[in-house]
């Protein structure tokens, strides 16, 4: 179950906004007291309620915004114990003071915002000692192994306990409570009205990851990087995944650099069966991989890792992805077998993309030539695959067929931005941009007006995600829904 917190300044809102929620399927509803201003009258808060309510009145020191005495605040929490709200939040040290009265049930809540404690397990059994009915942690993730004690937690706890690591590194421990037995986690009305640092809107947590559907028996696939939160990998592997009804769940996964190596060994505990890697880590997974693919080898850089009890198998999709992009487009004017054999292409960056694109267009016979803005890097990249080296100043003057921009040039939100200058685009080139939001890139503008062919990063992106699900899930992937998925994602994002 999901928990909807809302505060608002007037008790009309609040009580309006507890009705919408509700129509919209909220069975929980905390009700934040001390974001009211003026005087604080519970009864038509707790009158003709249309969902069980928690109340809670939040000091700032707690972060929360209630500004009056102490004292004051006791009496509002003492009132709503004698008013029968259903549960009350109490605070570890006012919880000893204020007894239990009829059917109200005791949240007893820490909030610690600096830190994940060491010790979470003694201040979870002081907070048991408290006649709790329900433990409430709520603690700053540093460490995406925050996240496994806070989540182990849940789990072996007799008492109820919903445990949250705040902030982005926390994201998991809200999205898997209910695998791990929590009663209950905590969402936001909207995604602009945070409450707590790394909350989801209550739409985000059931509409992306299907949050009610989530068991403990839910395998957990996700994406590992950092930063992650606009990573719209999320919405289309969990879209394809309900689609074919699959009780799995995908997870953003902020990992900083220095932690892969125990995020990786903590995966198991997380019930974790693959995940997708993105910038920075394709090539520092590698260092836990047990086996690794013939691509990843060529290419230096894994997208995909799949858990297999000890063994942890290193993919790369991309080069695959990139390629089947450039050959839908190829094949049209050219066709024999292999459009690529013999053709000068003009790669641009020395990155994780880079490396796995020009590796797969030198396996397929390319004349590849590689320019990158730092030289040494872009000349180790073309010495170990081959590639003819072009100075980046010099760029402008490849006579190439075909051009792959896989730097991050012309992304959101520097869409001004373009690697090269619009006249060294000529009819009949292939212009492959393998950035994808936005979509129609100025790169892709500049070779539409020049009579070029241009091909978007949609459909590479598309792909590997769809290469990366069959992975998952030993299942063709339902790519036109997540073509479908990613546009609708990316447009809002561009406007
Ligand atoms: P990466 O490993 O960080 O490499 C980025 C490359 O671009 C590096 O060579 C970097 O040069 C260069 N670069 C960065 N900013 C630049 C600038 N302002 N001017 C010139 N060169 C610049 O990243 P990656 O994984 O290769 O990804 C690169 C881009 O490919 C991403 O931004 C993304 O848009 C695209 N991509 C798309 C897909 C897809 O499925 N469509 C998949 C993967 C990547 P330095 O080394 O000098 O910094």
């Amino acid at each position: 179950m999901i928990c909807v917190s809302i505060g608002r300044s007037s008790i009309k809102s609040l009580i309006a906004e507890h009705h919408q929620l509700v129509e919209h399927g909220a069975q929980l509803v905390e009700l934040r007291i001390d974001y009211l201003e003026g005087s604080i009258d519970l009864k038509p808060l707790l009158e003709n309620r249309p969902s069980p309510v928690i109340i809670t009145c939040r000091r700032v020191k707690d972060g929360g915004k209630f500004q009056e005495s102490e004292e004051r605040r006791l009496v509002v929490l003492r009132s709503a114990i004698a008013q029968g709200a259903d549960y009350v939040d109490l605070e570890e040290d006012v919880a000893g003071s204020i007894p239990r009265f009829g059917p109200t049930k005791r949240i007893v809540s820490l909030h610690d915002f600096r830190r994940t404690p060491a010790d979470l397990d003694q201040a979870h059994a002081r907070l048991v000692a408290l006649d709790a009915d329900i433990v409430k942690l709520a603690t700053l993730a540093h460490s995406p192994h925050d996240n496994v004690r806070m989540l182990q937690l849940m789990q072996k706890s007799p008492v109820p306990t919903v445990g949250v690591c705040m902030g982005e590194i926390g994201t998991p421990s809200r999205i898997l409570a209910p695998k791990f037995g929590a009663p209950f986690t905590f969402a936001t009305f909207s995604s602009e009205r945070q409450m707590a640092p790394g909350q989801l809107s209550f739409r985000e947590m059931e509409d992306i990851y299907g949050y009610s559907r989530i068991t403990p028996d839910t395998e957990v696939y996700g994406v590992i990087g950092d930063p992650i939160q606009h990573s719209y990998s999320p919405q289309i592997h969990n879209a394809a995944f309900q689609a074919l009804g699959l009780n799995k769940v995908y997870i953003p996964f902020r990992v900083p650099r220095g932690e892969v190596p125990r995020f990786l060994e903590d995966a198991p505990a997380l019930g974790i069966r693959g995940i997708s890697v993105t910038i920075p880590h394709k090539q520092t997974v590698l260092a836990k991989a047990t086996q690794i693919d013939p691509l990843v080898e060529g290419a230096g850089a894994a997208n995909t890792l799949i858990f297999s009890g000890n063994q942890i198998h290193a993919y790369n999709t991309d080069a695959q992805a990139a390629l089947e992009s450039l050959e839908l487009e190829m094949r049209q004017k050219d066709q024999n077998t292999n459009p690529f054999a013999g053709k000068p292409i003009l790669v641009l960056g020395a990155g994780g993309a880079a490396r796995a694109i020009a590796f797969g267009l030198k396996q397929r016979g390319a004349e590849v030539y590689l320019s990158g803005r730092t030289a040494e890097k872009a000349k180790e990249l073309a010495e170990k695959l081959d590639c003819r080296l072009v100075p980046w100043e010099e760029r402008g003057g490849v006579r190439c067929a075909v051009l792959v921009n896989c730097t991050p040039v012309g992304m959101h939100p520097n869409v001004d931005e373009c690697p090269v200058e619009k006249h060294m685009l000529r009819p009949a080139m292939v212009v492959f941009d393998t950035v994808y939001n936005p979509e129609n890139t100025l790169l892709l503008k500049h070779a539409r007006t020049q009579h070029a062919k241009p091909i978007s990063g949609i459909e590479m992106f598309v792909r590997q995600a769809a290469l990366q699900f069959q992975l998952f899930t030993g299942h063709p992937a339902p790519t036109d829904l997540m073509r479908d998925i990613l546009r609708r994602a990316i447009a809002p994002a561009r406007s």
